[in-house]
């Protein structure tokens, strides 16, 4: 589907006597997070054991896997690459053995700095083995001169910029640190004496735990026998929480940013209704991103909700095409239209987000094709047009439809009798409050983190800016 890429989950338990089994429960949560692969690594106090794999979380790991993470703590990773290339020794965590001791780290965000601060290693004759960002961390880490593990992990983290969700594993403790602008959500949770972090509060709720608080941005939360403690040694900086966690990449049952996320999305869809109005007889959810914001839509709007599209769960990666072509096959094996609902009706088609517009091209010639009198596109998220360097996966700037063209044109190109997007200040009156302590970048093309120009190259973000575009403002 036509959809920015969630980047990466992360998980980490301390003090449990089922530490890797709660944390491949935890990973199972947050799937949706990232399905390249998956991996845990657990520590018995005498030293870590680590497995990985370029799989499903469910295929990643057996009862015979799971029992070799011998140990009380561990850390968990699923990744969906966004810096470094598709492969198992890019697959978290990453795990090293150095003058500190051995150390596992699970790393959700973009570093903005890697590429600069890995060629200046690479200089001194550093040995890099992945494509990854986030070894730029273990490198740093390796080379400091602190005492102790966790200030090699401050001093490391010091030198880098940009986004940093991380769960790390020594030995003796579990450390979770966020970077300063919280870019990416990370939330602390209580299992009986167990302590917990993970990337969405959804993966507290299948493991039992109960939801404590956020690790606050630039808080370095440490926990190891002798208790729990936290430290806060970076400067103050402007938070920046990814806004494209409530419009699309965490669960709906999960709280991100002290928020419900059914709750954020649900306001998108009111806000869209308010502002976009439309003479409809139904209200369609494009199933599953569309559902929370279609409802709030109907709640608004008093246009009744009917699920006018039906999504087959079980379409999975060893799928094979047939060999004669089949009319939208790619789109249809995925959602097929309800004709009951939607023959003869004005239709208002909700989706949370439109890309390239290729998907829902296809989307709205399906629902015409089952009999709909009238298809009208709302996108409950202002116009998608500048590509992500904080950990998400997107398209190039010229491949985004909204970036390169008009509202008319994107009307015209995916076929609807109307097309409207929730305005920027709907979208962030509708998540909270804190207007202000968000990243809107996708939609502004204003980032609130530098990069420098060259850094495109180690991160293959080039392609995604236009030549000569200013890459920082
Ligand atoms: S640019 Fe968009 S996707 Fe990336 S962190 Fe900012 S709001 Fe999130």
């Amino acid at each position: 589907m036509d959809k920015f890429k969630e980047e990466c989950g992360v998980f980490g338990i301390f003090g449990h006597p089922e530490a890797a089994n709660m944390t491949y429960l935890g990973l199972y949560a947050l799937q949706h997070r990232g399905q390249e692969s998956a991996g845990i690594a657990s520590s018995d106090g005498d030293r870590l054991h680590v497995s990985r794999a370029m799989a499903y979380v469910n295929d990643a790991f057996d009862e015979t896997l799971l029992a070799e993470l011998r140990g009380q703590m561990a850390v968990g990773h699923v990744r969906y690459s966004t810096a470094g290339e598709s492969r198992l020794a890019n697959a978290g965590p990453l795990v090293i053995n150095c003058a500190h001791g051995e150390i596992a780290v699970c790393h959700n965000g973009n570093l903005v700095n890697a590429s600069e601060l890995k060629d200046a290693m690479v200089s001194d004759g550093a040995i890099f083995q992945t494509s990854t960002d986030s070894e730029v961390i273990l490198h740093l880490y390796a080379r400091s001169k602190a005492a102790a593990p966790e200030h090699a992990i401050v001093d490391a983290l010091s030198q880098v910029r940009g986004a940093f969700s991380l769960t790390i594993l020594t030995k003796h403790q579990l450390i979770a640190v966020r970077d300063p602008h919280g870019f990416r959500p990370l939330a602390i949770g209580r299992l009986g004496d167990a302590v917990v972090v993970c990337s969405e509060t959804c993966a507290l709720d299948l493991i039992g735990a109960t939801y404590v608080r956020d690790v606050e941005p630039g808080e370095v939360f440490i926990v190891d026998r002798s208790g729990q403690r936290s430290i806060k040694p970076f400067g103050p900086a402007r938070l920046a929480h990814c806004v494209f966690e409530h419009v699309y990449f965490a669960r709906p049952d999960s709280y991100v940013f002290g928020q419900s996320v059914n709750e954020a999305r649900t306001s998108l869809g009111r806000a869209l209704a308010c502002e976009q109005p439309v003479d409809a007889d139904v209200v369609v959810p494009i199933p599953d991103s569309g559902v929370c914001a279609a409802v709030g839509f109907s709640e608004k709007s008093g246009i009744p909700l009917r699920m006018g599209l039906i999504r087959n769960h079980y379409v999975g990666r060893t799928f094979i095409e047939p060999r004669q072509s089949i009319r939208h096959f790619g789109v249809r094996v995925k959602l097929n239209p309800v004709r009951s609902i939607l023959e003869g009706q004005r239709v208002v088609l909700v989706d949370d987000s439109l890309v390239r517009g290729t998907t829902s091209r296809k989307i709205v010639k399906i629902v015409r094709a089952a009999g709909a009198r009238e298809v009208h596109m709302r996108i409950s998220c202002p116009p998608t047009i500048s590509p992500c360097f904080y950990g998400v996966d997107t398209p190039h700037r010229s491949e985004l439809i909204a970036a390169t063209h008009t509202l008319e044109e994107i009307e015209t190109y995916i076929g609807a009798d109307s097309l409207g997007y929730l305005s920027l200040d709907g979208l962030l009156s509708a998540v909270g409050p804190a207007k202000e302590s968000y990243c809107t970048s996708c939609y502004t093309g204003r980032y609130p983190v530098a990069f420098p120009r060259d850094e495109a190259t180690y991160l293959q973000l080039a392609l995604k800016l236009d030549k000569g575009e200013a890459v920082a403002k």
